[in-house]
């Protein structure tokens, strides 16, 4: 039977921000095992939405070696990543999440704490927690993904059986998780179909001044090359863009808010005033 495809993702500094946190007393730097400091970083949330839209199981595989150096124990780490979990709610099933499993590899080589201290194969760049999930969840890893922010992360993958070129490092051209969900979701896309996307500007008559028009028209030219989605067009009128992809409509949607979020960003610290109505689930998160 074949299996199901999947996007593993790193957990630290790809879904939630880590680098950024100040370090704890007695702890290192990158260690982090409080729910309470977990944090979406910007664009997982609409990454992770996007993917689980598209009928793709979604796994966190995330090296915990913390768990050894005695900076925090298993416990903690599990209720660490319910955290990241009820963050990433299923709206459709309550009290489940759109994330359908977490594997946390406690082992660390240089670790204090005997029981988890030496190398496992569950520990990236080794690829077990990958082949664990596969099993487990009845995944098809030749057709599986994922998104990383470290090289490790990819050699995972890749020594799981994870097709390299299914492999996505974040980086400056790719830069957040909605950009590598957008990646992904193009490499899937049948090129039969097509799609619209149309977002409306905050003012009519926006579109006149030509810096506007030519950025929006730019930016969808650039997310379309970095992404690997094909754009068909791109219309603008006085009161908003529509672009047309070959993808489906879930996908021109995941378009439409990296469009909408880099645009609205520019003209922000162009003009000082937003490009775009903003949502009621950005309020006072800007
Ligand atoms: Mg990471």
């Amino acid at each position: 039977m074949p299996g199901r495809p999947a996007v593993f993702l790193d957990r630290d500094d790809t879904l939630i921000a880590n680098r950024s946190l100040s370090a704890m007393p007695g702890l290192r730097p990158g260690d982090l095992c409080d729910p309470s400091r977990v944090s979406l970083l910007p664009g997982a949330e609409e990454g992770c939405r996007l993917l689980h839209a598209s009928g793709l199981v979604l796994v966190v595989v995330t090296n915990q070696g913390v768990v050894a150096r005695g900076g925090g124990t298993l416990d903690e780490v599990r209720q660490t990543n319910d955290r990241l979990r009820e963050l990433l709610a299923d709206p459709g099933r309550p009290g489940a999440s759109i994330i359908d499993a977490v594997y946390a590899c406690p082992f660390h080589p240089e670790g204090s704490v005997p029981r988890f201290t030496g190398e496992h194969l569950w520990r990236k760049p080794m690829g077990g927690m990958i082949e664990a999930a596969a099993a487990e969840l009845g995944i098809d890893l030749r057709a599986s993904w994922m998104i990383g922010d470290s090289e490790r992360d990819i050699e995972a993958a890749v020594d799981a059986g994870i097709p390299r070129d299914n492999t996505i490092l974040l980086n400056e051209r790719v830069p957040d998780m909605l950009a590598a969900a957008l990646v992904v979701l193009a490499g899937r896309a049948a090129r039969t179909e097509r799609s619209t996307v149309t977002l409306t500007a905050e003012r009519p008559g926006v579109f006149e001044d030509p810096r506007v028009r030519d950025t929006v028209i730019a930016t969808a030219n650039a997310i379309a090359e970095r992404t690997g989605l094909k754009l068909v067009e791109v219309t603008l009128d006085a009161s908003g863009v529509s672009a047309t992809l070959e993808a489906p409509e879930v996908v021109a949607v995941g378009f439409g808010a990296e469009l909408r979020r880099l645009t609205d960003a520019w003209h922000r610290g162009r003009f000082g005033t937003p490009l775009w109505p903003q949502r009621r689930d950005e309020e006072g998160r800007e």
